[in-house]
């Protein structure tokens, strides 16, 4: 193949060429894609890329896809939003959100994983297609294979939130509610893939699937004008996202597009489920799986597939990690709402949460420029707050009811 890209092990640095490979055969570690850079830095300018349509594919060549290779899916190039009233609530003045809790077309960021992984997957001759989920990728895989004519097989655990399984049978999916956690699913679903030749977006073309995450990071540095933030706090599940947005950013700088400097990453989960932060906060080189008992399901992974990767991106950065419990993950979903306009799901509240502490223990300090990834719509997992929001009064149809109802809550005038 003469693309700019192909599969590479992280340990022994053999290439393997471009297929749906996941593992090096020589020494069982796992495989990424390695990008031919000074090639790609050639083959592209700002100029360029500003010139395209305002979606992910304007990154083609820092992406696994064919030379050549065309989609009419305008997934990513969420936007990028200033954050100032809620800036001001956690003690930043320069705080910013990547807002893909409005990604097309499942709303979150789990859309651009699956574009990648499932262009890939197109390349090499699968027609079925699936994916072990926490709920956010079962939503991406069943819409886009739906609008690329792929059949679509999508394994999540049986207590999913139910707007996650909605909106994915609608799309005709093929749901299989399993009864267990995620890392169940996710083993069952490499039994699956050894015996069909079905192409599962987070099992046999990991590898694909992760780099579709360095879009959030490519968008983040080309929407602040071609400039690195100071800091970037990414939720965490099986920690791909934070890699490879760390990834992204030196991957501008080794192209050029981008002046180096230096960028701390910080991770963020959910108290009952954070096997990786916990690793980063308490000083361990090892991770220790655990059983999640979490209302953020979509971070719920146990056994973190990049979890020894993320930890190395957020030392190496001079970043940290943190976790956040399950009532300050609903403040941060309302704080997160109530100031600046945006419900992103439980990963947000994991989020805003998480920047709060770092902000508060001076780990990110107020003049810094600090970018938070909201990777996921409310819309989703409002489960997590019908007990949590006051009840809403009927009134009469009539304006003396409505003039009493003001009497006793007032308004701004
Ligand atoms: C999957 C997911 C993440 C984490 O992604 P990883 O790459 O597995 O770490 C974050 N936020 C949301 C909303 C997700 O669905
Ligand atoms: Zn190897």
């Amino acid at each position: 193949m003469s693309e700019l890209f192909q599969l590479r092990c992280e340990q022994c640095g053999r290439h393997f060429g471009n297929g749906p490979l996941v593992l090096c055969e020589d020494c069982f570690a796992p495989l990424e894609v390695a990008f031919d850079l000074p090639a790609v830095r050639a083959a592209v300018s700002r100029d360029q890329i500003e010139r395209r349509n305002p979606d992910l594919w304007r990154y083609a060549e820092f992406l696994p896809v064919a030379e050549g290779f065309r989609s009419d899916l305008p997934v990513g190039f969420t936007p990028l939003l200033r954050a100032p009233r809620l800036g001001a609530r956690i003690g930043s003045q320069d705080l910013w959100l990547k807002d893909d809790a409005a990604c097309f077309p499942t709303l979150s960021f789990k859309d651009r994983v699956v574009a990648v992984a499932l262009a890939q997957a197109r390349a090499f001759g699968f027609e079925v297609v699936g994916c072990a989920s926490t709920g956010n990728l079962a939503n991406a895989v069943a819409a886009q294979a739906a609008r690329l004519g792929l059949e679509a097989w999508v394994f999540i655990p049986s207590d999913l939130e139910a707007a996650k399984v909605l909106g994915t049978a609608v799309y005709g999916a093929r749901v299989i509610r399993v009864d267990g956690n995620y890392d169940q699913v996710n083993r069952l679903c490499v039994e699956i893939a050894d015996l069909h030749p079905w192409g599962f977006v987070n099992v046999n073309l990991r590898p694909y699937y992760a780099e579709g995450s360095k879009t959030v990071g490519f968008e983040i540095a080309e929407q602040l004008g071609w400039r690195l933030p100071d800091n970037v706090v990414v939720p965490m599940a099986g920690g791909a996202q934070i890699s490879k947005i760390a990834k992204a950013f030196s991957e501008l700088v080794a192209t050029g597009l981008v002046e180096a400097k230096p960028v701390r990453v910080f991770g963020a989960q959910a108290l009952g489920c954070s096997p990786i932060s916990s690793a980063v906060s308490g000083g361990k080189t090892e991770i220790i799986p655990q059983l999640p008992d979490t209302i953020c399901r979509s971070l719920a992974i146990g056994n973190p597939a990049d979890g020894y990767r993320a930890m190395e991106v957020i030392r190496s950065s001079g970043g940290w990690a943190e976790s956040a419990t399950d009532p300050e993950i609903v403040a941060g979903i309302r704080v997160l709402a109530e100031e600046e306009g945006i419900f992103g799901e439980t990963a947000g509240g994991v989020t805003v949460s998480v920047a709060g502490q770092l902000i508060r223990d001076g780990r990110i300090q107020p003049g810094e420029t600090t970018v938070l990834c909201i990777t996921g719509n409310g819309l989703k997992t409002t489960d997590a707050l019908v007990s949590e929001l006051p009840e809403i009064p009927v009134v009469a149809p009539r304006l003396e009811a409505f003039e009493e109802q003001l009497s006793g809550v007032g308004a701004r005038r």
